[in-house]
């Protein structure tokens, strides 16, 4: 048995640890699991607190990629896990913040890449909480990993698989107590992706959240977004999640990667006491948009000399 006055001095202990976790990621390499799952993953998971965004809406992910709880009386819903390391950041944070990830009662995605769903297996086993996800994202999520038609298909690293998920049709609204949150299939990024919305409440000012799927062409080499045979109307449904975000009502944008919607500078204006609230932003969503309308034409530019 060690005594105190053995242990080891602070410096020598963080050496210990910063040894024992290279040897335990090398282990786990060797084993298949994920240690670190990309190359931009130790970047994406560094270490963020949760923070309440509005009313019954928290940020609980790891600082580059968003994980949100909505809270209620009668049990709480998840949007996205982020990375399968990035499971015992979302369970403390959501503790940190005073609830239970026992509580979390239904757990949804923006889309099934490994940076988005790859936590959901561990986090629905955490919890016991129902998974729903749209029909082609369900198939992922309980099948394959990996989609066909993604146009990553090849190159991004297959989720973990969930033993069940519920299909979700396009606009449908699902509840868990009083939240009330509504799927908008906004497919392009990956054929299955769906933003998010609902109302949170502050006293008597409700205002009108909106979390938004990747909007970005990204594929893997020789995919074209012009002319897929796997993903024929990819550039349709691009237009289809672009004319969502121009219209859908959005005082607050929140986006699977946080910096899509500048979000720290938008909470470091609030940190610094701006008014109004630099996270309330009513062109947010519609100047995303834009950004991401721009994007989709200079991909389809590149790929006309390919
Ligand atoms: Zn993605």
């Amino acid at each position: 048995m060690r005594k105190r006055n053995h242990l080891p001095n602070p410096a020598r202990a963080f050496v210990l640890a910063t040894f024992l976790l290279v040897i335990a990621a090398l282990a786990s390499g060797q084993s298949g699991a994920p240690a670190s799952s990309c190359a931009d993953c130790p970047e994406w998971n560094r270490p963020q607190q949760p923070f309440r965004i509005y009313g019954n809406s928290y940020y609980v992910g790891p600082h580059g990629l968003t994980s949100i709880l909505l809270t209620s009386k009668a049990g709480h819903v998840l949007i996205d896990g982020a990375l399968p390391e990035s499971v015992p950041q979302v369970v403390a944070n959501i503790r940190s913040l005073g609830f239970r990830v026992e509580d979390v009662k239904l757990i949804v995605n923006s889309h099934v890449h490994f940076d988005h769903g790859g936590g959901i297996a561990e986090l629905q086993r955490l919890s016991g909480a129902e998974v729903a996800a749209s029909p082609w994202s369900a198939e992922v999520l309980t099948k394959t990993g990996v989609g066909k038609g993604d146009p990553q298909f090849g190159v991004v690293t297959p989720v973990a698989l969930v033993p069940r998920a519920n299909t979700l049709r396009d606009g449908q609204t699902l509840r868990v107590g009083d939240i009330k949150l509504t799927a908008h299939f906004t497919p392009g990024h990956t054929p299955g992706g769906t933003s998010w919305t609902w109302k949170s409440c502050e006293g008597r000012r409700c205002l009108n959240l909106v979390y938004s799927d990747s909007m970005t062409p990204v594929s893997a080499e020789g995919f074209r977004f012009s002319d897929s045979r796997e993903y024929p109307n990819a550039v349709q449904d691009f237009e289809k999640s672009f004319a969502f975000l121009r219209t859908a009502p959005c005082d607050i944008l929140l986006t699977s990667h946080p910096d899509a919607s500048g979000l720290w500078q938008r909470l470091e204006g609030r940190r610094r006491g701006v008014r109004p609230d630099p996270l309330v932003s009513r062109n947010a969503c519609r100047e995303l948009a834009g950004r991401a309308g721009e994007q989709l034409r200079r991909r389809l530019e590149s790929e006309k000399g390919r």
